[in-house]
């Protein structure tokens, strides 16, 4: 089965998607722990060519091609291979990403977006655990980094809240595979939240 965490930038979500994976360790549940924009070597590539460089390096269309790239590279040769050994896998970001930061917030991406999803990835995850937080919560926690280290930092606050209105939005419009999980717990407390949520959904 295939897990995806999604959330804003300091929604602790790479934290929780950590411990999910470690619990399943424990428990003997075969699963891999990957990430994305990455995730195999092609796409860590992609992803490089994504972070790094001046803010606008790529326009809207050509930065969505580059993720979208990235997706179906990690999907060929980590995800695919993964599920087909009846593997579990736990994957930091997925399309709904792409959906919400690139459909809703450069231009009017979304239906671009939603035509290469179609036909150039076509998978869905079996469930998607929204980490819901507060932008400004996200910034006074200090989990919002200021490393450096990519040039999509910049996002202000109320952009930020754009972007977690857009993934509460995509998980009431597809409640069958999203289920959203405050973030505002400490991260034990939210990985029993999500715990429960994978053990209700998936029966795991
Ligand atoms: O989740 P992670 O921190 O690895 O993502 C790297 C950067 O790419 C983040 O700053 C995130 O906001 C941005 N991003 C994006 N569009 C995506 C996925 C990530 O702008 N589809």
């Amino acid at each position: 089965r295939f897990i995806s965490f999604e959330g804003i930038d300091g929604s602790g979500k790479s934290t929780q998607a950590r411990l999910l994976a470690e619990d399943f360790a424990a428990q003997g549940i075969d699963a891999i722990l990957t990430r994305e924009p990455g995730g195999s070597d092609g796409a860590e590539e992609i992803r490089r060519l994504l972070v790094e460089g001046e803010p606008n390096r790529w326009s809207a269309e050509t930065e969505l091609l580059l993720f979208t790239a990235a997706r179906r590279d990690h999907l060929e040769r980590r995800i695919l291979p993964a599920l087909t050994a009846g593997r579990m896998v736990i994957c930091d970001r997925f399309a709904d990403s792409t959906r919400v930061y690139q459909g809703a917030t450069r231009g009017d991406l979304r239906a671009k977006v939603d035509l290469l999803h179609d036909t150039m990835i076509g998978r869905e995850p079996d469930l998607t655990l929204i980490i819901d937080m507060d932008p400004k919560r996200a910034l006074s926690r200090g989990l919002a980094r200021a490393s450096g280290e990519d040039r999509f930092e910049d996002f202000g606050a109320e952009f930020q809240e754009t972007l977690r209105n857009g993934f509460v939005e995509l998980a009431r419009s597809d409640p069958a595979r999203c289920a959203v999980i405050s973030g505002e717990g400490t991260p034990a407390e939210v990985a029993q939240a999500v715990r429960r949520s994978v053990a209700e959904r998936l029966a795991l």
